[in-house]
C-alpha cells in the first residue's frame, strides 16, 4: 500500500535502530516526501539526507542531562507546521510507540484537529538483542520477553514496575534506558530470587559501526558494564537466550 503524504497531515515514522537500511520502505518514502522532518539525535541521522534539499528539517534531539526541547515545544511544532499546509515527518528511533512518546504526540495532534498517521518501525528492544545474535524468545527457553524501561531505579517513587513480579516471569528481561541505574536493578532482581547466575548481555550502539556487546551473569553484568565504559544507547537482555551461543 503506497501512501502519498498529505498536507496538514503529521505522519510519526519510527526510524529503526540506527542503521538506515532498518529504516523500512514507506518510513523513507515518507521522509522523501517530507516538507518537514522533525527528528531526534537517535535513529537513522543519516536518513536525513534523503529529506528534499528544501525540506525543514528540525532537531528537537535530547542529549542525556544535555539540551532538549520540551515534550510541548515539540508538539506545538508538529501542529503549527501540520496548520501551515505542510507535510510533517515525526522521525523518532526504533518505534514511536516504544518509549517514543508517540501516543503523547498523537493526543497532541488530535486535540489541536491534526490528523496523524503512523508507519511503524523497527524497536532496538528486538532488532539490537537480534544482532548481538540474541533472539529475545527460542522454543524451549524462553516463551516471552518483557521489555521495560530502566530510566528510573527500582523503589524510586514514579516507578511503575514491580522488580519482584518481573524476576518470576521467566520470560526473558529486555531493559532500554538501563545502563544508569544496571547496579540498582541487577541488585533488586537478584533479591528477589532470580538466579545470580542467569545469563545477561548488554549490547550498545547496536545497528551501528560501533555495535558492541558484553556477555556476563546478571550479577556481573553491572560490573562489567562499568569496566567497559557502556553508555547509552545501551541494551540489557537478561534470561537464558543470552547464553545462546549461536554459530
Ligand atoms: N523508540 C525506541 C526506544 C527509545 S528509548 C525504540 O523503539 O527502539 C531509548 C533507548 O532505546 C536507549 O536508551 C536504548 O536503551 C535503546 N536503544 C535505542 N537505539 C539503540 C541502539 N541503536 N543500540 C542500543 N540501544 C538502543
Amino acid at each position: 500500500m503506497q501512501q502519498e503524504l498529505t498536507p496538514r497531515e503529521v505522519v510519526l515514522v519510527g526510524g529503526g535502530p540506527g542503521d538506515p537500511d532498518l529504516l523500512t520502505v514507506a518510513g523513507l518514502r515518507a521522509i522523501r516526501q517530507a516538507d518537514v522532518v522533525v527528528h531526534d539525535r537517535l535513529g537513522p541521522v543519516s536518513a536525513l539526507q534523503e529529506a528534499r534539499p528544501d525540506a525543514e528539517l528540525i532537531n528537537v534531539g535530547k542529549i542525556p542531562r544535555g539540551a532538549f526541547t520540551p515534550q510541548e515545544e515539540i508538539n506545538a511544532i508538529l501542529i503549527d507546521r501540520a496548520r501551515s499546509g505542510l507535510r510533517v515527518v515525526r522521525l523518532k528511533g526504533g518505534d514511536n510507540f516504544v518509549f517514543g512518546r508517540g501516543g503523547e504526540e498523537w493526543q497532541a495532534c488530535a486535540e489541536a484537529g491534526v490528523a496523524v498517521r503512523v508507519i511503524p518501525g523497527v524497536t532496538s528492544a528486538v532488532a539490537v538483542p537480534a544482532l548481538a545474535g540474541i533472539p529475545v524468545t527460542h522454543r524451549s527457553l524462553s516463551q516471552g520477553f518483557t521489555v521495560v524501561s530502566g530510566h528510573v531505579p527500582p523503589g524510586d517513587p514514579s516507578s511503575q514496575l514491580d522488580w519482584k513480579a518481573l524476576a518470576a516471569t521467566s520470560t526473558t528481561l529486555v531493559l532500554l534506558m538501563a545502563v544508569k541505574f544496571l547496579p540498582e536493578i541487577t541488585a533488586a532482581l537478584v533479591d528477589a530470587g532470580l538466579p545470580a547466575t542467569t545469563p545477561a548481555a548488554i549490547v550498545a550502539d547496536g545497528s551501528t559501526t560501533q555495535q558492541q556487546s558484553w556477555s556476563a551473569t546478571v550479577a556481573d553484568i553491572a560490573d562489567v558494564a562499568e569496566a567497559n565504559a557502556v553508555r547509552p544507547p545501551a541494551i540489557v537482555v537478561i534470561g537464558q537466550v543470552a547464553a545462546l551461543d549461536l554459530p
